[in-house]
């Protein structure tokens, strides 16, 4: 397993095929001052950025809308490659998003 760039969040687990659209978000997000990056992960197989803003009207932050952007993003990438893929419904690890030939190898490898 990769070193997580980012060891300070209490959760930080990024796929490898999801750093490239996730990374510069996070950027982005640190350079905001009301803003703390809580956790970063993927669940049932869509990116998940949880951050705290210290404000009231959190919905027209412009962190939500970097975050629902690379959500977005990722739904159509390959977590493990980076390449163009869609979620689907895996036998050994729950919803994963991933493109065909990332799922053939999973499958085989965790067979
Ligand atoms: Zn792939």
């Amino acid at each position: 397993m990769p070193t997580p760039t980012r060891d300070y969040l209490c959760g930080y687990d990024c796929p490898e095929g999801w750093r490239a659209i996730v990374e510069p978000v996070l950027d982005k997000l640190e350079a905001m001052p009301d803003v703390t990056i809580a956790q970063v992960k993927q669940k049932f197989g869509g990116l998940r950025i949880y951050v705290g803003l210290a404000r009231r009207d959190w919905k027209s932050h412009p962190a939500m809308k970097l975050i629902a952007e690379a959500v977005e993003l990722c739904a159509r990438t390959c977590e493990s490659c980076g390449g163009a893929g869609r979620s689907e419904q895996t036998t050994w690890g729950g919803l994963r998003t991933l493109c065909a030939n990332c799922h053939a190898k999973l499958a085989r490898e965790r067979a």
